[in-house]
């Protein structure tokens, strides 16, 4: 019997996201379903949503929030946009449909108390059995660092960005 992790990709260095998409990735190429769930965009256009059209059927890929970033200057809609999005991640996990399931960036959520933590972390503890979930993001909260089975911090060591260089395509989206 395969055992699921809970998987944590934290830290400000670059790599945590790339690193999910690498996992599901690796799933998929197993044949293992996977459900990738963003829950915050950035305006770039990213590479990994037309990538991973050529795993349909392995890989479901969803971008939460429809497809916009948070602002913090109405908070009430932030909230209720978390909610409709965790409550949708809840759906994939229950579904059992899934052998991995990413919640890509959803630490901000827990950050920033857009959605209480405790419930939270009581629906991942109470996820299918041989199901993994990886979640990524800056300051994870240390009850999720606690609960995961694994958890790796990017260390931002050196960034480009510091040396003027702008986001490029294939690299950063
Ligand atoms: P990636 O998606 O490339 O794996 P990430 O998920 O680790 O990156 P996020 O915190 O989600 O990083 O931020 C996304 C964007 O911020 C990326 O374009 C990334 O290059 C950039 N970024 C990440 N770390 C740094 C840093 N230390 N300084 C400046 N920009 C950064
Ligand atoms: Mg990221």
């Amino acid at each position: 019997m395969p055992q699921g992790l809970l998987i944590v990709f934290t830290g400000n260095g670059k790599g945590k996201t790339t690193a999910a998409l690498g996992m599901a990735m690796r799933a998929a190429g197993h044949g293992l379903k996977v459900c990738f769930i963003q829950f915050i965009k950035g305006g770039w256009h990213y590479g990994e949503l037309d990538a991973v059209k050529r795993f349909a059927g392995l890989i479901d890929f969803h971008v939460m929030g429809r497809g916009f970033t948070w602002k913090s200057d109405n908070i009430e809609e932030d909230a209720r946009l978390a909610r409709e999005a965790w409550d949708f991640a809840c759906g994939a996990i229950a579904s059992g449909r899934y052998h991995t399931v990413v919640l890509d960036e959803f630490t901000y959520l827990l950050h920033y108390h857009m959605l209480p933590l405790d419930p939270c972390l009581d629906v991942l503890a109470g996820r299918p059995p041989g199901q993994q979930v990886v979640v990524t993001g800056r300051y994870a909260p240390e009850q999720l660092v606690a609960a995961a089975d694994l958890v790796t911090e990017m260390q931002a060591v050196k960034h480009p960005l510091t040396s003027g260089i702008k986001a490029q395509q294939g690299i950063e989206f």
